[in-house]
């Protein structure tokens, strides 16, 4: 198989695995392949290996190797966290955010169809949270408060500390879903004070199929896949050893990349989203400005559908999302866009571009060369426009105090 040049601006989807990862991993595949609860040395070797690589992915959170439970996803980590705190506590309602990835929105739903109670928490139009909210909501029967950390289409982050302080104060476990920050913010799980917090590798210039989930010690825990007494009896299955031993690599280059992450990919993210708002007219950015991650710009395009810019753009070799990976393909409008009472025809024209530590300039200028002469091309044949008789589906105004209302109600 033979790749050409992508220009890639898709990191929140998944990250290019990064050479050093690859060549801590090919070991691992083709020499040392036994099976690490083995007896015999061949086995035990592998053990090792694994101990150390949960010993990097500990020091990327600051966490104690023993509070380092290996998954196979983030969606799993998620998922586990959710599982152990209704099972432990013996509790039924759980509270999460309407922006949270679909790992916790699906499951959610899932709880509430075996008869639990979830609570979405609403955000404000620029995609943050309310902690008066998020307090009035706690509940004598709530198990566990479950919040990302930052979110992977706008790239606004929550404040998990004071979400964590809120918990503690009430009895609450507190879960944090902080997939997409590993490479962007530093991680100190000592400090944010939560009980649980879940990591992907994918998104780190890691393999895919391995995650983790941070157990606080003393926190009281149940597995969610339950078989052998692998990661000390916390999760079944044999480990993943390979796609572990990169993650721990992956893990020391995310640390030693957030100042690059923070200095260069932020100017290319600032300059690419600054571009395109003053010089293609009908574009506004959505989410806060800040507190935001470095590398995310989500736009919204109006009077043209996303799917086309996308479709335009993979055809220059440019790939970027209109959201999420897992919800590509249905024609609802993002989730966590329309949470933010964005309009439905607005959520449908934006784009994200996420950005990574192998992006260029070059691939900046790239993408500002071509996207100006697709966004003309759409609007010239686009039915929506300024003047158009149906544009009152851009009522703009109308969605934003229909959602102003939702967001009064709930604080009264
Ligand atoms: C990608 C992602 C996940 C899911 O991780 P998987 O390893 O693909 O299951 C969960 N949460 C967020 C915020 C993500 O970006």
């Amino acid at each position: 198989m033979e790749q050409q040049k992508v220009y890639y601006f898709d990191n929140n989807a998944t990250t290019r695995v990064a050479p050093e990862v690859v060549d801590a991993m090919i070991p691992f595949l083709r020499e040392f392949w036994g099976n690490p609860s083995s007896a015999y040395g061949f086995g035990a070797q592998v053990h090792g290996h694994v101990e150390a690589a949960r010993e990097k992915v500990a020091t990327l959170v600051g966490a104690d190797p023993k509070e380092v439970v290996f998954t196979s996803c983030g969606t799993e980590s998620n998922n586990s966290a959710i599982h152990s705190a209704l099972v432990t506590t013996g509790k039924r309602h759980v509270i999460t955010t309407k922006v949270e990835h679909s790992a916790n929105i699906n499951f959610g739903e899932h709880l509430q169809k075996m008869g639990f109670e979830v609570t979405y928490l609403p955000v404000e139009s620029d995609g943050s949270l309310d902690l008066h909210v998020l307090e009035q909501s706690i509940r004598p029967d709530t198990a566990i408060v479950s919040a990302m950390y930052a979110n992977n289409e706008t790239g606004v982050i929550f404040p998990i500390e004071e979400v964590a302080a809120i918990c503690r104060s009430k009895g609450v476990l507190c879960h944090t879903d902080a997939v997409q920050v590993p490479g962007k913010l530093p991680i100190d799980v000592k400090r944010l004070g939560v009980d649980f917090l879940s990591l992907s590798a994918h998104k780190l210039h890691a393999p895919k199929g391995v995650g983790m989930l941070y157990v606080k010690k003393r926190t009281r825990y149940t597995p969610y896949v339950i078989g052998g007494h692998q990661e000390r009896g916390r999760r079944g299955g044999t480990e993943s050893v390979a796609n572990i031993v990169g993650f721990g690599r992956a893990a020391e280059l995310a640390l030693a990349t957030l100042e690059d992450e923070n200095t260069r990919v932020r100017a290319l993210r600032d300059r690419l989203e600054g571009w395109i708002l003053s010089n293609i007219p009908n574009t506004v950015r959505n989410g806060a400005k800040e507190p935001r991650l470095p590398n995310t710009a989500n736009i919204a395009f109006d009077f043209v559908e996303a799917e086309a810019v996308l479709m335009l753009l993979d055809q220059v070799g440019i790939c970027a999302s209109s959201g999420s990976a897992c919800t590509t393909g249905s024609l609802d409008p993002s989730h966590v866009l329309s949470a933010m009472g964005i309009v439905p025809m607005r959520a449908r024209g934006s784009v994200r571009f996420s950005l990574g530590i192998y992006n260029t300039a070059e691939d900046v200028d790239y993408v500002l060369q071509h996207l100006p002469r697709i966004i003309q091309k759409l609007r010239d044949i686009s039915p929506l426009s300024p003047e158009h008789p149906d544009n009152d589906r851009y009522d703009i105004e109308a969605a934003r105090k229909k959602h102003e209302e939702e967001m009064a109600s709930v604080k009264e």
